[in-house]
């Protein structure tokens, strides 16, 4: 059997990180096994249909490297793709006519009301919750015509086989099984003739040929119902596949602070595609060695089901700032420059910046969102006409930033007039004694020396502190780093002079010195 997989959204949000482990997933067992990925829109639920959602989900896939072979956008042998358009076009209308024909379903006339009071009364005597029959499951054609007469809404609901056992062979879990006593019917079209979520997909993997159905977890209490229809329709089941929940780093539910986020936030916030593929390709699915970093291909290369878990799989935000940062680090200071071009112009980076606001329960770092994106465009700005300079500054920054949106902040210095001083780091040092006078002369010197490497700048440092009687050099370089970088952390000293060059050296090392007190 060739391999056909479908990412099936229900386009009502953002999509977040689950679904992208599921469509992850999808993609790398059809491109392993030379099979198709299909992207098939869930819209039936009207009220809860969002057209931007749609469209963002397929921006998102793609930013990420998600690739389909058939969908909405792209046409394909069983178009079309979205099943609010399947209804228009009557796919699913000979279905229903045999479900109904074959009493493989039923019409059911109960008004919410009445639907309500079975709850009730289920829920009062302990019963299981849910719609085992009542009074429509085995109702008489005349009464079912009476009522349809009257003009009655009514649903379709499936005619779950009583007294069996309902058993699945999952990829991951193995076989589960239900006793079909306590499986409701569910509905498969609702009262204004729309096919729920239930008939529509399993119609759709039928008709679209799907050979494996990934999605989550939480999908397996569905489970019974879909292979009830599947087995009384005669055809032929897929594979399912449930993947394991996702939970935060303490073993809990996914929150904000673990990631529990838009996909395209990780954009904005600077994370890369790869290594964000990477990392939500290691939620609950493992290569079966000890490799963590993984290119795309040897994701591919490496897919099997064999090395998914049944048990919920971690989300840590930490694993990714090291996969993202490990990304940067490997690339040359030129790429990393178009890189961060790209980025700081994209839209979805600069609006997600304009609105930031910092939240203490997301887990990021505390930045003021107004000073990141001022920074990003410095960034830009020289990233477009200054392309040494601006990789020499990207070069030593490389080394220590996780994020792209942190090469902003990280390079100010570099691209800023005068650096923006951090007031704790002037408070530590300018208000030393010595410092005021050498700021001055270490101006004076660099500039007459003309210094360009790092050993001389080095060398102009060491002079002042034998000549001045200092036994250590922290005295000496510590006010300097601040003086031309604004704070107390960075790149090497001496390199960072290097990059900033002779001019702005000594232009800067003589303006602190109104910051002395
Ligand atoms: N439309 C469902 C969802 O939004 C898809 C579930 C499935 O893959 O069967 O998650």
């Amino acid at each position: 059997m060739s391999v056909r997989v479908r990412f099936a959204p229900s386009p009502t949000g953002y999509l977040h990180v689950g679904a992208l482990r599921t469509a992850l997933f999808d993609e790398l067992f059809a491109r392993k096994n030379n099979g198709k990925n299909i992207l098939r829109i869930e819209d039936t639920d009207r009220a809860r249909y969002n057209a931007e959602s749609e469209q963002e989900f397929i921006e998102s896939l793609k930013w990420v490297g998600i690739d389909f072979d058939e969908g909405p956008h792209l046409g394909g042998p069983f178009a079309p793709y979205r099943q609010s358009e399947r209804k228009e076009f009557g796919i699913y209308a000979p279905i229903l006519k045999r479900v109904l024909e074959e009493g493989i379903g039923y019409k059911a006339f109960d008004t919410p009301e009445e639907l309500d009071e079975m709850r009730l009364t289920q829920q009062i005597n302990k019963q299981p919750t849910g719609y085992f029959g009542g009074e429509w499951r085995d109702a008489s054609p005349e009464k079912v015509a009476e009522a349809e007469s009257e003009g009655r809404p009514y649903v379709v609901r499936l005619k779950v086989q009583r007294g069996k056992r309902i058993v699945i062979d999952d990829a991951i879990r193995g076989r589960i099984e239900w006793d079909s006593n306590l499986v409701d019917d569910p509905v498969l079209i609702k009262a204004d003739g729309m096919p729920t979520y239930h008939f529509a997909a399993i119609v759709d993997d039928h008709l679209m040929q799907i050979s494996h159905v990934f999605r989550g977890e939480e999908w397996v209490s569905s489970a019974p119902k879909h292979v009830e229809l599947i087995d009384q329709l005669g055809w032929e089941r897929p594979m399912f596949v449930h993947c394991p929940v996702i939970v935060g780093k303490t073993g809990k539910k996914l929150s904000k602070r673990d990631g529990a986020t838009r996909v395209l936030d990780y954009m904005a916030k600077g994370y890369l595609a790869n290594p964000l593929k990477n990392f939500i390709a290691l939620i609950g699915w493992s290569p079966g060695d000890n490799r963590e970093e993984l290119s795309p291909q040897e994701l591919i290369d490496s897919f099997d089901i064999k090395g998914l878990q049944a048990s919920p799989g971690k989300f840590d935000i930490d694993k990714l700032n090291w996969l993202n940062g490990s990304a940067i680090r490997q690339m040359s200071a030129t790429d990393l420059r178009k890189v961060l071009l790209e980025y700081v112009e994209s839209p979805v980076t600069q609006g997600y910046w304009q609105t930031y606001e910092y939240d203490p329960e997301s887990g990021d770092p505390a930045v003021d969102g107004d000073r990141t994106l001022e920074t990003l465009n410095l960034l830009a700005e020289a990233a477009k006409s200054r392309h040494d300079y601006c990789d020499a500054a990207i070069g030593l920054e490389q080394e220590r930033v996780q994020r792209l949106a942190d090469f902003g902040e990280a390079c100010s210095f570099f691209f800023e007039d005068t650096p923006t001083m951090h007031p704790d780091a002037v408070k530590k040092w300018f208000g030393q004694p010595h410092v005021k006078n050498m700021l001055h002369e270490l101006s004076q010197e660099v500039a007459s020396r003309s210094c360009s490497k790092p050993e001389e700048f080095e060398a102009v440092l060491r002079n002042w502190q034998t000549s001045n009687g200092f036994e250590k050099l922290g005295p000496i370089v510590h006010p300097v780093r601040v003086a031309l970088t604004g704070r107390t952390f960075g790149p090497g000293l001496w390199e960072l002079m290097e990059v900033l060059g002779n001019e702005k050296v000594a232009k800067r090392l003589e303006l602190a010195r109104s910051l002395c007190f």
